[in-house]
Order: structure tokens, then C-alpha cells, then sequence
């Protein structure tokens, strides 16, 4: 998507660690314009899919899961993070390990809101490890739902998050990040 890739070029900053910042517009000021182009171009790439959810994980996917979900017109769920060690039968629950804080959480989603019947389309801002989507896409297949993909805004492309959720559903990526260099802050994209 090359408005998407135009901006990060503008306003992406290649931080050590291989983190990409986009406070500027995505993570913590946040361009809803912007988003609202990100959410018509997923729909098109699910064109047909019958999505009646979107599923994403507090909090950084929240904001563009409910742009998108109103240009789907479905209704978006958002799984919590939470330490808590009691956690009551009345949901569906996953570990995963965070790429930016490098703990790990318990996720989860109240059975109220998943389950057989719904045809899920998951949303997050970056794809790295994988381990985020993962663990929705496991809190997905527990509910007895169905998976139907995954869309992201910015992959890392040289992480093995996408190649691995490749194999496993349909997803598409609006940025594919091949290489970024901290000390010039360069960024090149997969075309
Ligand atoms: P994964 O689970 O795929 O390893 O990492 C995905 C999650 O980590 C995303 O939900 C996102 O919040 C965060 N994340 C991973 N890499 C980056 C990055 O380079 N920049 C930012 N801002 N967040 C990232």
C-alpha cells in the first residue's frame, strides 16, 4: 500500500532492537484518515470472505481494528492482556510472549463474544515473531470459529512471524519492512 509506505518513510524512526516507531501516526498520536484507508484496502484484499468479526489484542491493534470494523460493519473484539493467575472458566485463554516488553501474557476473550459461526478476520498493527497472532489464532480455534486470515499493517519482513502465519492462513501485510538500519534509518520495503 504505498500511502501506508510513503508515510512510514516520512514518519518512521528505526529504533536499536530492530523496533520500527510510528507514534506519529499509528502506535500513539494516531492519523484516523490514515487508518480509514488501511481498513478499504483490507476489505478489499477479504473481498468475499464473509467476516462477521475482527479479533485483535489490546492495546496497540484497538485503534485500526475499529476503523476497519466499521468499514466491515462487524462487530471487533479486542483480547486482554492480563497477569491475572485465577482466570475464570468463562473464557477462552493463551500465553503470549510480547516482542516489545519480552514478558509473557496470559490473553483473553470471554466466550460471550467468540464462538462457533463466526468467520474471523484478525488485525494487528506489526507482525514480528508471530507470537501476538498466534496466540489469537489459538483463542480463535478453541471457540470452535473460523479463522479466515490475518491482516497487518507493517510486517517485518525479516522476522519469521509471515512466514510462518503464511502456512497456517490468509495474510496480508499492507507494509512489508525487508530491512532497516539503525544508524541511517533507511527502510526498504519488499515490492
Ligand atoms: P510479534 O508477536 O509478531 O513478535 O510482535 C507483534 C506485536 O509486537 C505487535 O502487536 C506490536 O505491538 C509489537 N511490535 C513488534 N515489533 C514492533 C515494532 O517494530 N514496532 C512497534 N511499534 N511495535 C512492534
Amino acid at each position: 500500500m504505498e500511502l501506508l509506505k510513503e508515510r512510514i518513510r516520512k514518519d518512521g524512526v528505526v529504533k536499536e532492537g530492530n523496533v520500527l516507531k510510528v507514534d506519529r501516526f499509528l502506535n500513539h498520536q494516531m492519523d484516523v484518515k490514515l487508518f480509514r484507508e488501511i481498513g478499504k484496502e483490507l476489505k478489499k484484499r477479504f473481498e468475499g470472505e464473509n467476516i462477521n468479526k475482527i479479533l485483535t489484542i489490546e492495546a496497540s491493534g484497538i485503534g485500526i481494528a475499529c476503523i476497519a470494523a466499521e468499514i466491515f460493519d462487524v462487530p471487533v473484539v479486542f483480547a486482554k492482556k492480563t497477569q491475572t493467575k485465577n482466570i475464570a472458566g468463562d473464557v477462552y485463554t493463551t500465553k503470549v510472549e510480547s516482542y516489545t516488553h519480552g514478558r509473557v501474557y496470559d490473553i483473553i476473550v470471554s466466550k460471550e463474544f467468540l464462538g462457533e459461526g463466526d468467520r474471523v478476520l484478525l488485525i494487528d498493527d506489526f507482525l514480528a515473531n508471530g507470537k501476538a497472532l498466534e496466540g489469537l489464532a489459538k483463542l480463535v480455534k478453541d471457540s470452535g470459529a473460523e479463522l479466515v486470515g490475518a491482516g497487518v499493517v507493517i510486517e517485518k519482513g525479516f522476522q519469521p512471524g509471515g512466514d510462518f502465519l503464511r502456512k497456517q492462513t490468509h495474510l496480508e501485510s499492507l507494509a512489508i519492512v525487508d530491512s532497516m538500519d539503525e544508524k541511517t534509518g533507511e527502510i526498504t520495503f519488499r515490492e
